[in-house]
This record gives C-alpha cells, sequence and structure tokens, in this order.
C-alpha cells in the first residue's frame, strides 16, 4: 500500500450545531489537534475540510494516536489520498488489498459533490472495489462482520482510502465550555470525574488537598501522575495540579469533632475548591462522589456538604457504578496510578453519620471551619508537572 500520507478526523455533537457554533467548534477542535500534534512532537499541519478535519503528516500513525485522545473527536483513520477518479481509487485500493491479506471484507463507499462530479455512483465503487479487492486477496467479501472494512471517502476534488477507524472520545473540544475545578485526590474515581467533564469540553483545574498525616506524599504523588496523565488528554491546557495544605485543619477536625467530621472535611475541601475556582475563573466544582458509595455520598449527606458551596457542584460520576469507573479509569490510563486507598478514608470516624441533619453537622465543627478552609486555599501551591505552560482554560480567545 501507498503508505497513508494523512489522517481524516470526524467529529459528532459539534457537526449538529449552529453554523456560527459550530465554526468556532471546528477552530477549536483545529487548534486542540495542532496542541496535541506539538506536544507530542508529531509534524503536521491541520485543515478543515468538509464536514471533517484533515491533519496532513509524515507520522499518520502517531498522528492518527493523537486524534483519537482529543475530546470531541469520533474516530480518527490514516488514510492514502489519491485522485477522485475511478482508475486511481481502484489502484489505491489494489495497492491496500496487498496489504490486508487474509481474512473477509467489505467495501464502504461515500461520495460527495455536485451532480455530475464523478462518472460513478458510490455503489459501483463498492462493486468495482469488491472485484478489485477479491483478485488481490482471494477473500470472501462478508459485508454483515468483515474481518477488513476497506472505506472510500470521494470527494470533488480528492479522494481518501483508508483500512482503520480508531475510536476518539467523542464530546466536544476542549476549551468549548467554561473551566471547572476538579477536587482530585488521586483516587480511582476523581480522575474520571474530571475526565468526564473534559470529555463535555470543560477544561478542569484539578486541586489536591494535603490531609497532612491523614493523607501523606505517596497520595500527593498519585494526585501529581493522574494529572499527568490527565495533562495528555489536554494539549495546550494549564491543567496544573494545585495543593492545598490542610492538614492542621484535618488535625483540629479530628480531635474536636466526631461523627461528623468527615462531613465536615467535605464540607471544607468544597469551599477550598471554590475559592480556588474564583480565582481562575471557574465557574463550578466538582467531585468523583456517586451515590451510596460511601457514607458521606448519600443523599442527605450530600446535601449536607453541598450547603457549604456557593458555587454549583458537579458530580459526573453521581449515577455510575464502581465497576464501571474502574473499567474507564483502565481504558483512559489512569487505573494504574490510582489503586492506593487515597481520598480522605483514614480521616473516617468508626461510626460514620449516613443521615446528618445539617443543624447537627454544624454545630458539631469548629465555628471558623469555612473561613479557615478559605484562607488555605487562597495561595495554593502549583505543581509544575503536568504543565506545558500553555494557554490556560480561561484564555480570552475562547
Ligand atoms: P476517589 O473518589 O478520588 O477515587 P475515594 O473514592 O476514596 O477516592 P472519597 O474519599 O470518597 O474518595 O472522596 C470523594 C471525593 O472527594 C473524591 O472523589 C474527590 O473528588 C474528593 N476528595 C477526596 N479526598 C480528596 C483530597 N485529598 N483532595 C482533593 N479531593 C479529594
Ligand atoms: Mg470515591
Amino acid at each position: 500500500m501507498h503508505r497513508p500520507d494523512a489522517v481524516l478526523v470526524r467529529y459528532g455533537e459539534v457537526g449538529v450545531k449552529s453554523s456560527k457554533v459550530r465554526t468556532d467548534m471546528e477552530r477549536r477542535l483545529r487548534d486542540n489537534l495542532e496542541a496535541a500534534l506539538a506536544t507530542r512532537d508529531i509534524d503536521g499541519t491541520v485543515e478543515r475540510n468538509w464536514s471533517r478535519l484533515r491533519i496532513d503528516t509524515p507520522d499518520p500513525d502517531a498522528a492518527a494516536d493523537a486524534a483519537a485522545d482529543t475530546f470531541g473527536v469520533v474516530s480518527a483513520s490514516p488514510v492514502v489520498v489519491c485522485e477522485p477518479t475511478r482508475e486511481a481509487l481502484l489502484s489505491t485500493l489494489r495497492a491496500a488489498a496487498a496489504d490486508h491479506p487474509g481474512g473477509s471484507f467489505a467495501v464502504d463507499a461515500n461520495r460527495a459533490g455536485p451532480d455530475g462530479a464523478h462518472p460513478f455512483t458510490s455503489r459501483e465503487l463498492e462493486a468495482e472495489g469488491g472485484s478489485v479487492v477479491e483478485n488481490v486477496t482471494g477473500a470472501p467479501v462478508d459485508l454483515d462482520d468483515p474481518a477488513v472494512t476497506y472505506g472510500v471517502d470521494c470527494r470533488e476534488d480528492e479522494a481518501f482510502v483508508f483500512t482503520e477507524r480508531r475510536p476518539g472520545p467523542g464530546g466536544l473540544p476542549l476549551g468549548t465550555q467554561e473551566p471547572v475545578v476538579v477536587l482530585l485526590s488521586g483516587g480511582l474515581d476523581s480522575p474520571v470525574a474530571a475526565w468526564e467533564l473534559m470529555k463535555r469540553g470543560a477544561p478542569v483545574y484539578p486541586v489536591y488537598v494535603d490531609l497532612g498525616d491523614y493523607g501523606g506524599p505517596d497520595h500527593c504523588a498519585r494526585a501529581v501522575e493522574v494529572t499527568e496523565r490527565l495533562a495528555r488528554f489536554a494539549a495546550g491546557f494549564d491543567t496544573r495540579l494545585r495543593v492545598v495544605d490542610a492538614g492542621a485543619l484535618v488535625d483540629d477536625l479530628v480531635a474536636s469533632v466526631r461523627d461528623t467530621r468527615m462531613l465536615s472535611l467535605r464540607r471544607a475541601m468544597l469551599r477550598m475548591g471554590e475559592v480556588v475556582a474564583r480565582d481562575l475563573g471557574a465557574v463550578a466544582v466538582a467531585t468523583g462522589e456517586s451515590l451510596g458509595q460511601k457514607s458521606s455520598q448519600t443523599g442527605t449527606n450530600l446535601a449536607v456538604t453541598d450547603a457549604a458551596a456557593t458555587l454549583p457542584v458537579y458530580r459526573p460520576l453521581l449515577t455510575r457504578d464502581k465497576s464501571d469507573i474502574t473499567e474507564q479509569a483502565r481504558r483512559i490510563g489512569t487505573f494504574a496510578d490510582s489503586t492506593l486507598p487515597v481520598g480522605c478514608e483514614r480521616v473516617a470516624p468508626a461510626h460514620p453519620e449516613t443521615g446528618a441533619s445539617l443543624a447537627t453537622v454544624e454545630a458539631a465543627e469548629p465555628d471558623d471551619l469555612l473561613e479557615r478552609a478559605v484562607r488555605l486555599a487562597r495561595n495554593p501551591e502549583t505543581v509544575d508537572a503536568g504543565a506545558d505552560g500553555g494557554r490556560g482554560g480561561d484564555e480570552s480567545d475562547r
């Protein structure tokens, strides 16, 4: 096969927007793809091409992988570009078939352009292409479950042939929504929550709350590792971890509050996240909580926690099962980094409250808890790992 010399990038939801929104989103996707190529040291230029994007690059394989890690992308295919003529297409298919000798196959052709742009229909291309492939490989046609699908995309002035579609994450291009602070423990759930928000286009600022003796450097290191992994999906955005030092606050909380201390800690954390959010222009604070996963995550207790927040609290994993979250963590590569039981487990009392009233929790916690949380979060330490010095999520050209 001629070596693939470009990548076709397909996007989904972006395509159904009004034309103004769509143009902005396409532009953003293009910029994000360029940033993804740049951070991976892949040469390439990205152009809008009908309702696709096209990457011209000497390394289509790596570029397709970069595209498959870019939010908004539905799929990416390394393609061979050829003339939109019958001869050129059949000869390109013949070369591609020589590279895929075994297994059943199908040819899937699409044609776009004004009437009469091509002297053949897509059906004819599929039939003639099928014969060509059959001649080369001797393999049977199987339209239902082919081992190889030869894709043909024929436009007015050029055509593409490909045999792979690498699935992307879908969603919306990063930066098309406003940024969100994510409380990131480095545990299993919160990185997945961050990823889900990024998938909907919201850049995230991860905030780790250092629990002092109840956390530890290993926990923080996990959070840093996970942040680096998330940054891979956010080329060009500021995803540096912000660390709030809450060791003394947690010590005091553990010494003075018993059954409801977990809830007070969660309230303090939300307040900290909020301070960072306002500072950085983020519109909400997100957590990896899921209904009923822990005693602090019952409906009643979530309401008590929420009462300490003045920004919206996003819980993208609210209805997700642990097994499903775990599987996703493996898929996006945050699992290996996050198998420690981190989070704030060690702070938990022997008999945590599952149905506390706000009044009870407030009465038990130190009067200045939330104010103290605010003070601590004013100057978080910014960890440089995972940063690429690129544009922030709140940049003005969004
Ligand atoms: P995770 O949910 O992060 O995988 P976990 O299940 O042990 O770990 P919990 O202790 O139940 O989490 O905490 C619930 C949520 O609170 C987390 O998803 C995260 O958003 C936030 N959180 C917990 N601990 C911390 C921390 N040390 N720093 C920042 N956020 C935290
Ligand atoms: Mg959890």
